[in-house]
């Protein structure tokens, strides 16, 4: 390591990137690009149980891909189940094997992991496998699996090391549940399970573990889906409710015990009403924690520089061009204080700022009107306003709501679930009904969502939507013909055939 001038130099890299997940790589590749010396850090700390991953953060390892890789596990058992109807006949009794089904996912994510690997290599980024830590000012401490550390300095510092799955602080919490860094490479299926929380992320891995055929029951302590479109999230639940997800509501745990070890072995659960004094005992196989997820901003010595962490959320405030407080120092990824945590969006975030900081580029990030999807049994897709915020932001008689409920062709041969798929946008009045929301629970939802959030980063207005010639047959055709308003209180209910 060369002797260094604080503030001056020279430095051993022209960027370090703390973390080495969606936003990290996407910005050390860029600023490679750019003939930058660029160092990635990324080190996953093992969760209580012991499980641990390779390069590529949450999305690739415990997020986005093997969930949406389980969610479509769970739906090739509801074709099947539809496969019938159409006259399809097997005689096999149907089985679910999740070691086989875990075993198929491990080795695809291995495949990335590995790639993004050479991806770093190719790009002639240097990437160690450790710990990062600031201990003074452009100078930053990496401890490896091992213990031995080295330190490392550079000019410029994104740190990028997102978040991880919050405990509840309660008897036997880390000892016996997992979470959803464990649940995705659990080695055997986990039978009866209890998820505990109402966010994307339980709604999510509850659907898919009852799709599979197991018996799952969702504690939730007050609302689903916080932050979503209120309707939207209340009829998601009723979705699954219908499909079998017992719903225990108000509800949060005290107690988890072991009664019997094992794989997967018995827990019994005594929880709290978060309204009485009332206690309720339950035994499951497995509990699965999903109860939010906190910013690792902790221990990685940022307070030695001082640079702004909000103390109640963990998070870290930036400006518009995603500099902390500290200049040399920026953030990216679920760590913001107040952004969206979503893949795509550290992706964009940390590619413009190398973009910024080495290519001459003034283009910021856009954060708003970001599609996002919610993979439940039945998808929900979102952009812009939900219709709680538009009525908040706008007021009442300047927004106008358009919806209607839709039945997928494909469905209606199995004679099912009539009624809930459902379709809303939300317009502003008084900027020539210009879409600001869009809302739609549908199979496919996501790949639906996406194209329209291009029209309305283009500015869609509800008469361009309407002139729109849909397709047919197929979900997405509603929005080309949603002409009943809310307010008018008209029948959007389909007929049974
Ligand atoms: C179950 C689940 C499902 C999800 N599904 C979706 C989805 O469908 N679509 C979507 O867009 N998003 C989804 N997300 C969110 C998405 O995974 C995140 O928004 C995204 O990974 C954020 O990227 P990041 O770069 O900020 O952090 P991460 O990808 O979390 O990467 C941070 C990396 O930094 C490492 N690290 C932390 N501290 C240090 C340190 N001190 N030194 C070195 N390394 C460190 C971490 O181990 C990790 O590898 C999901 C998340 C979860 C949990």
């Amino acid at each position: 390591m060369n002797e260094v001038n604080e503030t001056e130099g020279p430095y051993d890299y022209d960027l370090i990137v703390i973390g080495g997940g969606s936003g990290g790589l996407a910005a050390s590749k860029e600023a490679a690009k750019y003939g930058k010396k660029v160092l990635v850090l990324d080190y996953v700390t093992p969760t209580p149980l012991g499980t641990t991953w390779g390069l590529g953060g949450t999305c690739v390892n415990v997020g986005c891909i093997p969930k949406k890789l389980m969610h479509q596990a769970a739906l090739l058992h509801q074709s099947l189940q539809d496969a019938r109807q159409f006259g399809w006949t097997f005689e096999e009794q149907v089985h679910h094997d999740w070691a086989k089904m875990k075993e198929a996912i491990h080795n695809y994510i291995g495949s990335l992991n590995w790639g993004y690997r050479v991806a770093l290599r190719d790009n002639d980024v240097t990437y160690v496998n450790a710990y990062g830590e600031f201990v003074g000012p452009h100078k930053i401490k990496a401890t490896n699996k091992k213990g031995k550390e080295t330190f490392y300095t550079a000019k410029t510092f994104i740190v990028a090391t997102g978040e991880r799955p919050r405990y509840l602080g309660v008897p036997g919490d880390k000892e016996h549940c997992i979470t959803s860094d464990d649940l995705f490479s659990l080695p055997y299926c986990p039978g009866k399970t209890l998820v505990v929380g109402a966010s994307y992320v339980a709604l999510e891995c509850a659907g898919f573990l009852a799709g599979l055929g197991l018996d799952v029951t969702v504690m939730v302590r007050s609302i689903l889906l916080r932050g979503f479109d209120q309707q939207m999230a209340n009829q998601i639940g009723d979705h699954m409710e219908s499909h079998g997800v017992k719903l225990i509501r108000q509800f949060v745990p005290s107690k988890i015990e072991q009664i019997e070890p094992g794989a997967p072995g018995k827990l019994k659960v005594t929880a709290q009403s978060a309204s009485s004094s009332e206690t309720i005992e339950e035994e499951y196989n497995t509990v699965l924690l999903a109860v939010g997820r906190d910013a690792c901003t902790k221990n990685i010595g940022l307070e030695k520089l001082g640079v702004k962490v909000n103390e109640k959320s963990g998070k870290i405030p930036v400006n518009e061009v995603e500099q902390t407080n500290v200049p040399y120092i920026y953030a990216i990824g679920d760590i913001l204080d107040g952004k969206l945590q979503l893949t795509p969006v550290a992706i964009q975030a940390g590619r413009l700022l190398a973009r910024r900081l080495y290519g001459g580029s003034a283009v910021k990030c856009d954060y708003v009107n970001v599609p996002t999807t919610v993979f439940t049994p039945l998808e929900y897709g979102a952009c812009g306003y939900s219709e709680e915020r538009a009525l908040e932001t706008y007021g009442k008689e300047n927004v106008e709501v358009y919806h209607g409920y839709f039945w997928p062709l494909e469905w209606t041969i199995p004679s099912r679930d009539n009624n809930q798929c459902y379709a809303k946008v939300i317009c502003n009045k008084q900027d020539h009904n210009r879409v600001i929301g869009f809302h739609v629970l549908s199979p496919n939802a996501g790949e639906i969502t996406q194209g329209f959030a291009a029209a309305i980063k283009c500015g869609m207005t509800k008469e361009q939507l309407d002139s729109t010639i849909g397709i047919h047959p197929v979900c997405a055709e509603i929005f080309t013909t949603l002409s009943i308003t809310k307010q008018s209180g008209g029948n959007v209910q389909q007929s049974a055939c």
